[in-house]
């Protein structure tokens, strides 16, 4: 909090720094506040910094309040976080922070269509912290629940967007859930993605194959903090990661679900000793 009353930022995970110019944000001080993130004037700037790459210390939010207000509202370590609303957009939904509330939602939606199945194993559904700063949360969880099968629920990259060649798509939003085959933080079971894609084609479910050569998920920590998981990831197709405006298909959305729903009521049945 500097003496005119703007406040610094530091990122918590990862995104491009060229999407916090001109958002709007909310600052999680003793209340909510609404913020602006400010930057130079176009008109002001020399073509010196009209080519340079902004950080995300570069930038500042501007809350509108005198500095002693400001320092009466706001400490030194509180959360800022970007506001957008959710939009319907065509088939597909587009927001802030889908990553990775919608994998929870999958998740939650997936349990409702068990809730009076009877399984053949013991569930857990977690909802982990600190993913996008080092897979904390599922680190714990997994030492903690040490468990024979983990699947991770996270977005996916969907590069299918003008000028990315084909084999730079990832994965292409509307063709169905993604199974992960590996990531930067794990290498999926082998016969694990291969019963997902058995359940998904007995049930007439879409899925498409994942790889996902830069970012890991949570399964990379249960594979490593347990002592013996196969572990893989579902994962939901996402434009625009890392963004306020991260675009997500209702098409994938629901076979993410479908596809776990009925990878549950089959789960234990296989095994995966590679
Ligand atoms: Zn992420």
């Amino acid at each position: 909090i500097d003496d005119k009353g703007f406040l610094r930022i530091i990122p918590v995970g990862g995104f491009d720094p060229r999407t916090l110019m001109a958002q709007k944000v909310v600052v999680h001080g003793k209340r909510d506040l609404a913020g602006v993130i400010g930057s130079k004037p176009v008109h002001l700037q020399s073509e010196e910094e009209k080519k340079k790459q902004l950080k995300v210390t570069d930038y500042f939010v501007d809350l509108g309040l005198p500095a002693d207000k400001v320092k009466r509202l706001v400490s030194v370590g509180d959360p800022i976080t970007w506001h957008r609303d959710f939009t319907e957009l065509g088939d597909c939904y587009s927001s802030k922070a889908f990553d990775d509330r919608i994998g929870v939602y999958v998740m939650l939606e997936a349990l409702k269509k068990v809730k009076s199945k009877s399984l053949q194993v013991e569930l857990y559904a977690v909802a982990t912290v600190q993913e996008e700063v080092g897979v904390r949360g599922a680190t714990t969880s997994a030492i903690g629940l040490d468990p024979d099968i983990g699947i991770a629920i996270d977005i996916t990259l969907a590069n299918d967007v003008p000028g990315a060649a084909d084999h730079e798509q990832i994965t292409r939003l509307g063709e169905g859930a993604a199974v992960k085959i590996m990531d930067s933080l794990s290498i999926s079971n082998p016969r694990l993605v291969k019963h997902l894609k058995d359940v998904a084609k007995r049930n007439k479910i879409k899925v498409q194959d994942e790889i996902l050569p830069r970012g890991g998920t949570d399964a990379g920590a249960i594979q490593r903090a347990g002592s013996k998981a196969a572990v893989t990831t579902i994962s939901i197709p996402t434009r625009y990661g890392h963004s306020t405006v991260e675009t997500i298909h209702k098409r994938d959305v629901a076979a993410c679900i479908d596809l776990l729903a009925a990878y549950i009521l089959e789960a234990g049945t296989k095994s995966y000793v590679l």
